[in-house]
């Protein structure tokens, strides 16, 4: 969201710095996601529609605006395959209503006048149904149905590589890394004061607070009351490349806390399973990064990855038997709800409060998703620089 919004403004003709903790840009839950690139119907417990109608229309820009940001052409780090959603018998919503409400999603798809700019043409968006023989060949027991739908995921490490590299290149956005913000104190002229550690303080227009899970507290300094409910999960997936090509279906598991695999390019795969990768949740101002567990305790972790989602998607035991290089990393998901993903009610199964909030020239955004986060920046950098 950060170095989105940074680049939109400084093509606006506005001087930027982007100050951030990590020694690089983009290391952060940006880098170490699945990429998704929403259209809503991974929100089937929203009975209301209101969260894929926030999500589909940043999820349709996703990829023009990022080809503008990045100035390279994103299809050879595309999905290039529908995604399959498994009902598992334990989801939070019955198969009659996952169809129902996948048909709707793919209503207000269809419907929308940018639904061909999508990563793949969606104006004729469908959700169609796996036969029990197609299911048979992909899923476990626990699976009672599958739906096709065309949405697809992007490389999240490929992506940030070529916005950091962007970012490098753009001679009006100055990069302030390895410094981690303080506060942000109002002053009397309207401007703001940034203070980071290391000494580093300097006064600026405007502020563009896009700090993710470290947020809130600098909200805080800037004279800005989160308003509850709200919590912060860790949550740590897989980053398997192949030897050689794994023919397995990019598919997540709905609805509730089970797991997916993205399959990006036949080598390059993401796996999760939530209940051994939930590493930490709470609902206080921040969540600290646990750490990334290391020999044994890693090892575990890979098994419960691997037992878990192999459970109920057989075929992923092929991408860790043939998988060259592995990576175990994570990110914070921060909702404006609690309590949870087993729970119909809960609030974690809406995504439609997210957004950009104002306090003069102060912004402070949650960004909700990966997939609307260039489309959130670039109407922020019109207002900015307007
Ligand atoms: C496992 C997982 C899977 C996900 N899958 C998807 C998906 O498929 N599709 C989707 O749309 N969304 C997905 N999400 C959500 C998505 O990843 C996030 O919404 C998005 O990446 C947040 O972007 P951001 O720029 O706000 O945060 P980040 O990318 O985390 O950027 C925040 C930056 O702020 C810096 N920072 C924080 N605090 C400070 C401080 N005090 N001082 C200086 N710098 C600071 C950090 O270092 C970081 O660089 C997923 C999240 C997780 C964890």
């Amino acid at each position: 969201m950060g170095t989105s919004t940074a680049l939109f403004l400084a093509r606006r003709g506005c001087d930027v710095t982007l100050v951030d903790r990590e020694g690089a840009a983009m290391r952060a839950t940006s880098r170490w996601n699945e990429g998704k690139i929403h259209l809503g119907y991974l929100y089937g417990a929203d009975s209301s529609l209101n969260t894929a109608r926030h999500v589909i229309p940043g999820g349709l820009m996703f990829g023009s605006l990022l080809e503008q940001l990045i100035g390279r052409d994103l299809d050879s780090h595309t999905t290039s395959q529908d995604d399959i959603y498994l009902v598992h018998r334990d989801s939070v919503v019955g198969t009659q209503v996952v169809r129902a409400q996948f048909r709707a999603v793919s209503e207000l798809v269809r419907q929308h006048p940018d639904a061909s700019r999508y990563l793949t043409d969606v104006s004729a968006a469908r959700a169609t149904e796996l036969s029990p023989a197609e299911l048979r060949a992909i899923a476990g027991d626990d699976i009672v149905a599958g739906l096709r739908v065309p949405e697809r995921s992007v490389n999240t490490r490929w992506v940030a590589d070529q916005l950091v590299a962007a970012i490098d290149a753009e001679d009006r956005v100055t990069l302030q890394t390895g410094t981690e913000v303080l506060g942000v104190d109002g002053l009397p002229d309207g401007r703001w004061r940034l203070r980071a550690d290391g000494g580093f303080a300097d006064e600026f227009d405007v502020v563009v607070n896009a700090l993710w899970n470290g947020r809130l507290p600098i909200d805080v300094t800037a004279g800005v009351t989160p308003e509850p409910p709200w919590s912060h999960r860790y949550r740590l997936c897989v980053f398997a490349r192949t030897r050689e090509v794994v023919d397995v279906d990019s598919a997540i598991v709905a609805v509730g806390p089970f797991g997916d695999v993205k399959n990006y390019n036949g080598r390059d795969f993401y796996l999760s399973w939530y209940p051994v990768g939930l590493m930490a949740e709470g609902s206080d101002l921040e969540l600290s990064a646990p750490e990334t567990p290391t020999g044994v305790e890693l090892e575990r972790f890979l098994d419960g990855v691997r037992s878990g989602l192999g459970a109920v998607m057989p075929g992923i035991g092929r991408v860790f038997d043939h998988a060259e290089e592995v990576t175990v990393n994570g990110g914070f998901v921060f909702a404006r709800g609690a309590g949870s993903i087993g729970d119909p009610a809960s609030g974690l199964h809406r995504r439609d409060r997210y957004g950009v909030q104002r306090f003069g020239s102060y912004f402070s955004v949650d960004t909700g998703k990966y997939s609307t986060a260039p489309w959130l920046a670039e109407r922020l950098a019109k207002e900015i620089a307007e």
